[in-house]
């Protein structure tokens, strides 16, 4: 018999399970199945980054083992890009590290700054690999709520005394997955504020900052006084660039909690293929020539989507950025599993029951843009004429 490990056995069951089945069912069914769940994208990297790794993997010298922390020069490169993008000044030997994407960072990140019963703060809704992350490392995850009500920023005054003596860390992540909110910039100084004052460290998820709609910028913690006192930030290649196989991203931020990272890296994995490193370099220093043209395609379809269900009788604030419209399910249901589930069987629609996010994601689900274009206006013309309603309309 083999025995496994208590931490793989507090990992909590997969909460997609019944919405793959369904999937799997409607599928077998014969339904034309429009897959607005998950947030890929479909558009493939740019060829002139394509490119510019079919040069690098023909160079030799990337064929051994690259430096742990990032090659030197892929290390400049973030600091240019930081400076260029947030005018954040980054010492490229301290306080930047390669990461193999970064969920890679954010699980290894809990084990360096987290022991056994450390509390780790998490948003509720957020992105599932969080509360993973901290359970394998052993740690103990409290969920903080993020709230419609509060533009959902967690609401940091709140969390009780005995909690945040024992809390080591919190996870942030503006722009939001699943919500795609964006933090005011008040929020981003009382959390600096707050974490000094706690003693609590800022893990901020930056995965979609460059993802945003009407030329709004998405800000950096470390564009704020004290960020770097505070805050690891993590940022990554895969959305940015439409590069999510390719396993590349970055740790950025105060010194401690990067040379810390770094070493539980240099003892778990060696790094990242230094031909992907090359290329990253080239995408960062050019991505003012791919962010924008994205952005107007992702901005077209986040239009498409909020139309679509303006004319269902949803009221939808459009997202400032991110992949995701987050939005209430219909007015007749109470569960978001049961509406998703309803929705795949009746439209062939498939959404993400908000409940796949945490608890208070119950009432909500998600749809993402990274679908062509053609079929996220075939899904909202198949609400209308499935005739899916956020209110039933009252008949006479
Ligand atoms: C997609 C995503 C990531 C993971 O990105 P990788 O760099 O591909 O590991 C991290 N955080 C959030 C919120 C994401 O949605």
């Amino acid at each position: 018999m083999i025995e496994i490990s208590e931490r793989i056995k507090a990992i909590p069951p997969y909460i997609f399970a019944q919405i793959d089945e369904a999937k799997a069912a409607a599928a077998e069914r014969g339904i034309d199945i429009i897959d607005l769940g998950i947030g890929d994208p479909d558009i493939p990297t740019p060829t002139a980054i394509v490119d510019e790794m079919a040069k690098a993997i023909r160079k030799p010298e990337n064929h051994n083992y690259p430096p742990y922390q990032g090659t030197p020069a892929f290390r400049q490169s973030v600091a240019r890009w930081y400076k260029s993008r947030f005018n954040v000044d980054l010492d490229p030997n301290s306080e930047v590290l390669s990461l193999i994407g970064s969920k890679e960072g954010i699980a290894h990140a809990c084990l360096s700054y987290l022991d056994a019963g450390d509390v780790a703060l998490l948003p509720d809704p957020g992105y599932p690999a969080y509360q993973v992350g901290v359970l394998i490392a052993g740690g103990e995850p409290v969920l903080v709520p993020v709230t419609e009500e509060n533009g959902y920023m967690p609401d940091l005054e709140a969390i009780d005394a005995a909690t945040l003596e024992k809390a080591r860390i919190i996870f942030l992540n503006f722009p939001g997955n699943p919500t795609g909110a964006v933090a005011s910039d008040e929020f981003f100084k009382s959390a600096i504020a707050w974490a000094k004052k706690h003693n609590i460290l800022i893990a901020m998820d930056l995965a979609y900052s460059e993802v945003y709609y009407d030329n709004e910028k998405p800000k950096s913690i470390l564009e704020f006084e004290g960020g770097k006192d505070v805050a690891i930030e993590f940022h990554t290649l895969s959305k940015t660039f439409n590069m999510t196989g390719w396993r590349v991203g970055m740790a950025v931020g105060n010194q401690t909690a990067i040379q810390t990272l770094g070493k539980i890296k240099t003892n778990m994995d060696s790094g990242v293929f230094k031909a992907i490193q090359d290329t990253a370099i080239y995408a960062l220093d050019h991505y003012e020539d791919f962010i924008p043209e994205q952005n107007k395609l992702f901005q077209e379809r986040r239009d498409i989507v909020v139309e679509g269900l303006t004319r269902c009788g949803w009221d939808i604030t459009p997202p400032k950025a991110s992949y995701y419209i987050w939005t209430h399910i219909p007015s007749n249901y109470s569960s978001a599993q049961k509406f998703a589930i309803d929705l795949l069987e009746e439209t062939g629609i498939l959404v993400v029951p908000g409940t796949g996010y945490g608890e208070r994601g119950e009432g909500y689900f998600r749809i993402s843009i990274t679908t062509p274009t053609d079929r996220l206006r075939e899904a909202m013309k198949r609400l209308e004429t499935h005739n899916v309603r956020f209110r039933e309309t009252a008949t006479a």
